[in-house]
């Protein structure tokens, strides 16, 4: 976690901006949040915050007395620092102690283009991912970011909100959806100025009807040479470790694939690591889950890389309505986790190995059991150990 060094005494009128993680109730727990607050509350919001369960994942100081609009949540009601309890300088007990993981992610570009001024990115391409007999619609849109000033910048695992065009029921204009960013921080043309997405069109039966989803219908049929208003980026949750030998278990489900392509591309597409000076030599395990073989997403470039680096490649996937689990059932990705429990916890033994989860919230429990299988089987507890991950900054989820 970065934390402002600067001038720092009781006198102190700067204003900080605490980002925490894991804050709040419901939905709020999911997100990360920016809290603004006056040097004189640091202390005593990042000690509400940590009582509360939040974990911070960085403090910045900010010139002049206005919140970066990253959230509009309030900052929580401070708790009074105890009676004659001196304010601390901004290098605090409490946020050295936050988690040391955070600590190269800092400089992470957050929010550089918000809701009432979003960039306007043009559509370069738009294809569908999927195989003939797939079930639904998922394509790959690219926009060009170029000549934003700023120039929207992100790091893989990030994701970015797109408005689209239109109004709701009520005549107000839409507001934005997240997608997870499907790019490396260089782009599918290493260009360093087009970010692409994954999408799927939601689509599901209400009353007899067929409904369509606004904005993944929106960009789904979207033309080539289209605007779109594009905000972001946001998010700290999925980022890659630094680390070139770290390890990196990831657990995918339809276009959770997203980050996953980014951190593939990261590691083992050629143009991409030339790029990077990044040389990945740690061993990544992709577990996809899809319904049918045509649902694959970019399952040529996996083989591909498989082919290539088979040292620092493994790809395990689930295809439910085509391969059966062990009693005879669906075979989903939480088959393949138990499958390869043994593996997958010697793995998570050492420190190096962070996992990845992301797609669809309901693969959450079926993950969980798993693991908690898988962990028992090791004499461990999951319900135990997945906070401590989490803690330890090795455990990522980002599921909607
Ligand atoms: C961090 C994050 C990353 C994401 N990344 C991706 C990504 O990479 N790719 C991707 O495709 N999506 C992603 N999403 C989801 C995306 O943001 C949108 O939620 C999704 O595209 C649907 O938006 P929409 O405008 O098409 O649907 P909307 O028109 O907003 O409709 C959604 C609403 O329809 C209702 N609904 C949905 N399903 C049903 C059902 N079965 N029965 C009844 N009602 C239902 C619910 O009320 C739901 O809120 C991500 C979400 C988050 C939070």
């Amino acid at each position: 976690m970065r934390v402002s060094t600067g001038r720092a005494n009781q006198s102190d009128s700067r204003m900080f901006h605490v980002v925490v993680e894991g804050f709040g109730i419901g939905q709020q727990r999911q997100a990360e949040r920016v809290f603004t607050v006056p040097f004189s509350q640091l202390q005593s919001t990042i000690q509400t915050i940590a009582r509360q369960g939040g974990v911070i994942t960085g403090v910045f100081a900010i010139d002049g007395s206005s919140g970066n609009g990253a959230d509009p949540t309030p900052a929580p009601a401070a708790e009074t620092a105890a009676a004659g309890e001196a304010p601390t300088p901004a290098t605090a007990p409490a946020v050295t102690k936050a988690p040391a993981h955070a600590t190269p992610h800092a400089a992470v570009p957050v929010n550089t283009y918000k809701p009432k001024t979003p960039f306007l990115g043009t559509v370069t391409e738009n294809y569908s991912l999927v195989g003939e007999g797939a079930i639904g619609r998922v394509n790959h849109i690219t926009f060009d970011l170029a000549g934003g000033e700023p120039q929207l910048e992100y790091v893989e695992g990030q994701s970015i909100g797109i408005i689209p065009e239109g109004t709701d029921a009520n005549g107000k204009p839409h507001k934005l959806r997240l997608y997870s960013i499907a790019s490396t921080r260089h782009g599918d043309n290493m260009a360093a100025h087009t970010v692409s997405l994954c999408v799927r069109q939601l689509e599901y039966e209400q009353d007899g009807e067929t409904i369509k989803g606004v904005c993944s219908s929106y960009l789904c049929d979207i033309e080539p040479g289209a605007k779109v208003k594009i905000t972001g980026p946001v998010g700290k949750e999925m980022l890659l470790p630094e680390d070139e030998e770290a390890n990196v278990i990831m657990l995918a489900t339809g276009t959770g694939i997203a980050p996953m392509r980014a951190y593939l591309r990261r590691m083992f597409e050629p143009a991409e690591r030339d790029k990077n000076g990044w040389q990945f030599r740690g061993k990544a395990w992709l577990f996809m889950g899809v319904p049918k073989t045509p649902n694959l997403l970019y399952d040529a470039d996996f083989e591909h890389y498989l082919k290539e680096y088979p040292d620092h490649f493994r790809y395990t996937k689930a295809i439910s309505r085509e391969q059966q689990n062990a009693k005879g059932g669906r075979m989903y990705i939480q088959d393949r986790v138990l499958e390869h429990a043994d593996e997958i916890f010697t793995l998570i033994e050492d420190p190096k190995t962070h996992a990845y989860m992301c797609g669809l919230k309901g693969m959450e429990p079926g993950i969980d059991e798993a693991m908690t299988a898988a962990a028992a089987a090791k004499g461990l507890d999951w319900s135990e150990l997945r906070p401590a991950l989490k803690k330890a900054g090795r455990w990522h989820v980002e599921t909607y």
